[in-house]
């Protein structure tokens, strides 16, 4: 699987197409389309007929389409501005164990990032 810099729940902003500017959060990272779904961003409005067997009323559904990851770019919460990420390695010791961890890091200010999404 290819290794993203955006990952799901970074907030990412825009800076290509119709969205240019926006910022929101990352809902979900397509790895095989090289795409990533943000919230609110590249909204498609699909027009519905009602359905009354599932109870389903008519209207307009919109639904966030996928961008191409190249399009977005993290924005750091530490500068707030969008930016490249870097990768660094950490050593922790952890159990009397030393352990080298890959961090991700803002290229504008160096601080460390969040690895993005909740830990399960
Ligand atoms: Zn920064």
């Amino acid at each position: 699987m290819k290794q993203f810099r955006i990952h799901t729940d970074d907030v990412v902003q825009v800076v290509a197409g119709r969205d240019k500017g926006k910022v929101g959060r990352v809902l979900k990272v397509l790895h095989k389309k090289d795409r990533v779904l943000v919230e609110k961003v590249n909204i498609a409005v699909r027009h519905i007929k009602p359905n009354p067997q599932i109870q389903q009323p008519g209207g307009r559904i919109e639904k966030e389409m996928p961008l191409h990851v190249s399009n977005v770019m993290l924005r750091c919460p530490v500068c707030n501005n969008p930016t490249r990420v870097g990768y660094r390695y950490l050593e922790e010791t952890k159990d009397g164990k030393s352990e080298r961890r890959r961090v991700r890091f803002c290229k504008k200010c160096n601080e460390i990032l969040a690895q993005g999404g909740k830990k399960k």
